[in-house]
């Protein structure tokens, strides 16, 4: 069964040439201004949430 294992190889090798197109993707460059979440004023939001209430984690 050589060509499962090719495949499965090939597979991976997929997976891991995605992982890093990912990795690469550009992250969101944010705007300053309150969050609308936890209304704190912060360098960088995105989507109008600060890092913290993207993260699910408090800024205080
Ligand atoms: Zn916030």
């Amino acid at each position: 069964m050589a060509d499962d294992i090719d495949m499965a190889t090939e597979l991976a090798d997929q997976h891991l040439a995605h992982s890093l197109r990912a990795a690469r993707a550009p992250v969101p460059a944010g705007v300053p201004g309150e969050c609308e979440k936890c209304g704190e004023d912060m360098p960088r939001l995105v989507n109008g949430w600060c890092g913290y209430c993207r993260d699910g984690r408090s800024p205080r």
